[in-house]
């Protein structure tokens, strides 16, 4: 069986021009090719800035380019039916496709109410620091564009447990909602700022049982509507874990096959929440690895000071392989982003050889690194940047040797600050896969490995090219291989060579 690859198809400032949905359905076959059968696509659904939105400002779940709302019709990736054109055609070749999800807030409401709040403190939310008082603020969303087709829910402030405006007092700050769900923040898994339920805009209220069940409703018609087979839910550290597992058993229930639902949970610095909201959602969800992410973050800025054998230490990947998702980069981490970390060119084809020739993760890799991303916006000092992020050019030979050689018992050799390497040894059964890693963040590398007797007398050479020699195993199948200064090189098969030329 394949492993599964997965695909960020966006990033931050993919192009307003509605042509991502069908751009995506014209690449299937460069997807496929590469091995790729997973797609995280980003929300179809309507943001409060319509056709400017990158979707995670959401205000209309059930409106996926398709009802003349906040100023445009489609969304800035497309129209509704080239969003379920491209769906179907991922789905007919073999790619899975995950929708993302956005629970924790919507935004753009259409109305005003009045109603009962308390401030609280903003690095406490747990601290009030007012007493009761009423306010006007925009919690009602009765989608008037839409004119209740799908679904005639209305959303109002019981549905909300916070908010960040007073439109009346012309006064923000973060505004608990005093509802009969209680005056307190829903459970969360860790104490950051006290409790982080609160994240921005109108803040969904799960104790409310209409909330929960609408948007099981809303999953299940999305489901069916649009042919998904998974999902990526948005910003799970500020919604309580009771919810999310309720909702996934829901769906899993009404899917025909195991749903791949994943969950940005985004702690970089400690890996133990992301175990405990695992625990807490009864492992029905995998997670994005972003430890692992802070990892390469950091061993791409220090360059040799970075000790390569501890790159997975406190890592999901190290702690609880089967529920990582691994990843270089994001739409959040990318430059000029909110959470910018990005792994520096160096070494992104030594994160990618990391999280996709080794047995365990699903790998998830970002759109720039195969289609480039040009695009200028202000850094935090105000000031206009431009970037070019420049696509990884080994994954054209990473990703095809993923699906086809990257097999079998896979053994370490972590052995030097500055060199590390694995093998992994193939299936018995086929001779012709296997391979062996090598990479350094330091000087040029060498290492003695071994493959097994199974190969013994083989002729490797590095699929990179970033070495011209070849490389004749003995006996057990072990040689010394090496690699360029800083650099990766990736051992396989001399016969095997012409299936994996770069550019291909
Ligand atoms: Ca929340």
């Amino acid at each position: 069986m394949q492993p599964i690859t997965m695909i960020q198809f966006f990033h931050w400032y993919y192009p307003n021009d509605q042509s991502l949905w069908n751009h995506l359905e014209k690449e299937i076959p460069h997807l496929v090719e590469k091995g790729i059968n997973a797609v995280w696509l980003p929300p179809a659904y309507k943001g409060a800035s319509g056709g400017f939105s990158v979707g995670y400002d959401c205000y209309d779940l059930f409106d996926i380019g398709e009802f003349d709302q906040k100023g445009s019709i489609p969304t800035k990736y497309g129209h509704r039916e080239e969003y379920l054109r491209a769906v179907k055609a991922c789905r007919e070749a073999g790619i899975s496709v995950l929708a993302d999800a956005v629970f924790n807030h919507k935004a753009g409401a259409d109305e005003l109410e009045k109603f009962t709040v308390r401030k609280v403190n903003p690095t406490n939310r747990n601290e009030f620091i007012s007493d009761s008082f009423d306010i006007e603020a925009w919690t009602k969303f009765t989608f008037p564009g839409r004119k209740g087709k799908y679904s005639s829910f209305i959303w109002d402030h019981r549905c909300f447990s916070g908010i960040d405006w007073a439109q009346d007092l012309n006064e923000g700050g973060i505004f608990s909602i005093q509802n009969e769900y209680g005056d307190a923040w829903e459970d969360l898994v860790e104490d950051e700022l006290g409790n982080y339920d609160y994240l921005m805009n109108a803040d969904i209220e799960f104790r409310n049982p209409a909330v929960r069940e609408e948007l099981k409703y809303w999953g299940k018609w999305y489901m069916e509507t649009t042919g998904v087979n998974g999902f990526r839910l948005d910003a799970v550290k500020h919604i309580t874990p009771g919810f999310i597992k309720e909702w996934a058993e829901y769906m899993q229930q009404l899917a025909h096959d195991q749903l791949l639902i994943v969950a940005e949970y985004w702690n970089i610095h400690d890996v133990e929440p992301l175990i405990r909201y695992i625990e807490a959602t009864d492992r029905k969800l995998q997670l994005f690895d972003a430890p692992l992410h802070q990892r390469f973050f950091l061993a791409s800025s220090m360059g040799n000071k970075f000790d390569l054998r501890t790159i997975f230490d406190n890592s999901l990947l190290q702690q609880m392989p089967d529920r990582a998702i691994t990843l270089v980069d994001n739409h959040d981490t990318q430059p000029l982003q909110e959470l910018e970390s990005p792994v520096q060119a160096w070494f992104k084809p030594l994160a990618y050889a990391l999280i996709l020739l080794r047995k365990d993760g699903i790998p998830c890799v970002f759109y720039p690194a195969l289609y480039d991303a040009h695009y200028t916006d202000k850094g935090t000092d105000g000031n206009d940047y431009e970037i070019w992020l420049s696509r990884v050019p080994e994954l054209d030979i990473l990703l095809p040797i993923r699906s086809r050689l990257a097999r079998g018992e896979q053994v370490d050799y972590f052995d030097h600050p500055n060199c590390v390497g694995w093998i992994r040894k193939g299936e018995p059964a086929d001779s012709r896969n296997g391979l062996a890693v090598l990479l350094s963040n330091g000087a040029e590398g060498f290492k003695y490995m071994e493959l097994g007797e199974a190969h013994a007398g083989e002729i490797m050479i590095d699929a990179l090219g970033k070495s011209g020699e070849k490389i004749t195993l003995n006996e057990k199948g072990g040689a010394d291989f090496h690699c360029a200064a800083g650099s990766v090189s990736v051992w396989i098969p001399a016969a095997l060579a012409q299936d994996f030329k770069p550019g291909s």
